[in-house]
């Protein structure tokens, strides 16, 4: 049968399905909405910071697919904001599309409002997934790509109640966890405070509702800060601390609204109570896009980890992987592709009986991976997110001296880890 089933359409889910099908399975794709790429379609940044070193590795070892379509889609490259430097950002509203013919053209069977309800198991091993439809679709390695966001429970329970997102779960039914139908105990993400779960850091605004100043920014150099007034700052709480990306807890973040252009106006806070931020000039007129109740709150996420092993394979199930949120505690999109990746390919080689593989700590995408599930272990470690492009991964990066922007010496890097070219033909 050679089935691979990965469950979850966004980036991790995207990145395992295209290469578990270049490694010469069959793959189902099954998604609970009618769109690919879930909080990749309200995100857009790419290459910040230590972003830019990931990418490029991915891109030596063959799995530079998703990457070519996110820097072909770039609306602003090389940008930089309080922080972050060399930041490219996708467009948001072209993403979808572009990742979905991708997908299709690997092979992949994409099956959409589709939610995985329940699994058979026989033992330690599934045998098949069964949908909300009650179809049951069977397979030989399963990939658990369903992220942590909501659903409306968590968000209700650890934030501010359900803040209608991008994930839609009125319509479609919340998320449900692949590994938890599988008998398996999760890992509890918490805030600094001890609050399970994490809330989304940015949301959306509609362009067309700024002042044209604001716009124009906006569309010429990709970034616009504009101060809050210490009479608005005096009256609003803008707990940075529980963010999920904590990347952007910084002062700057505080003291400004920093607005990036991806598409729609992408505003780095959680939320914004609507009668405040209308009082700032350039913003009287504004109207949220994501999440619709950004006035309020956003979505939670992090309450729900697999435990793992480096080859992203869940431990306590004999064929069952994981990767992006799902795979602990590493918050991007370029984080899901580089773990998805690496999930596609070690379900891909469980299933032809080849040993897996782990990927060396000397490249940033396998010290990331090795270090974010060692700090899953300790609660104070279960308490951060880590990421690429910011915050303590990224400082571990420059201390460790991988973080480095010459593509000559990532290519010489990853040759000499014997990782060149091992998911696909490089693009150097
Ligand atoms: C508002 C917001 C802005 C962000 N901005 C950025 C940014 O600019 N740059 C960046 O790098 N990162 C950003 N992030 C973080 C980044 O989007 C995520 O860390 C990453 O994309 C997670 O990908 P994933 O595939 O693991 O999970 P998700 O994107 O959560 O995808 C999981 C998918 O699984 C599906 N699913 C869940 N349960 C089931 C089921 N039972 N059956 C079938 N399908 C199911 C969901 O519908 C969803 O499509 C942002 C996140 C948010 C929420």
């Amino acid at each position: 049968m050679n089935r691979v089933i990965v469950v979850g359409g966004g980036w991790a889910g995207c990145a395992a399905a295209i290469q578990a099908s270049k490694e010469g399975t069959k793959v189902i794709l099954v998604e609970r909405t009618d769109m690919l790429l879930g909080s990749g379609l309200v995100g857009g940044i790419m290459r910040n910071n230590g972003r830019y070193t990931a990418a490029e590795e991915m891109l030596v070892m063959g799995a530079g697919e998703l990457f070519e379509v996110t820097d072909s889609l770039a609306r602003h490259r090389n940008i930089d904001f309080p922080g972050h430097s060399h930041a490219s950002l996708y467009d948001t509203l072209k993403i979808g599309y572009a990742v979905e013919r991708l997908v299709k053209k690997y092979g992949v069977d994409i099956r959409y409002k589709c939610r995985v309800k329940d699994v058979q198991m026989e033992g330690r091993r599934i045998n098949s997934i069964i949908t909300d439809h009650g179809e049951e679709i069977e397979g030989e390695v399963f990939i658990d790509t369903t992220g942590t966001a909501g659903p409306t429970r968590n968000c209700v329970k650890w934030g501010n109640g359900c803040a209608m997102c991008i994930f839609r779960c009125p319509s479609f039914g919340g998320r449900i966890s692949l590994t938890q139908l599988a008998g398996i105990e999760e890992i509890v993400g918490e805030r600094p405070n001890g609050i399970p779960g994490a809330m989304s850091g940015a949301c959306k605004l509609f362009k067309e509702s700024l002042a044209p100043e604001i716009r124009r920014d906006l569309n010429l150099k990709g970034v616009a800060i504009i101060p809050i007034p210490d009479r608005i700052r005096g009256q609003i709480v803008l707990d940075l601390n529980q963010k999920v990306c904590q990347q952007y807890n910084l002062v700057d973040f505080s003291h400004n609204i920093i607005l990036l252009d991806t598409g729609n106006a992408k505003m780095m806070t959680s939320f914004f109570p609507l009668e405040y931020l209308r009082q700032i000039s350039g913003f009287e007129k504004v109207r949220m896009y994501d999440p619709y109740a950004a006035g309020i709150g956003n979505s939670i996420r992090f309450c729900e980890m697999a435990p793992r092993y480096n080859t992203m394979k869940v431990k306590g199930v004999e064929n069952l992987y994981c990767a992006g949120e799902k795979a602990g505690p590493l918050v991007g999109h370029t984080e899901a592709i580089c773990t998805g990746v690496l999930a596609g390919y070690n379900g891909a080689r469980y299933i032809f009986g080849d040993k897996e593989t782990v990927l060396p700590s000397s490249l940033a995408v396998g010290d990331a991976i090795a270090f974010a599930n060692r700090e899953t272990e300790s609660q104070e470690g279960r308490r951060r997110k880590y990421s690429f492009s910011g915050s303590a991964y990224f400082e571990r990066m420059k201390e460790l001296g991988i973080y480095t922007r010459d593509r000559e010496k990532i290519a010489e890097r990853v040759y000499r880890s014997g990782c060149f070219g091992i998911f696909g033909n490089p693009n150097i």
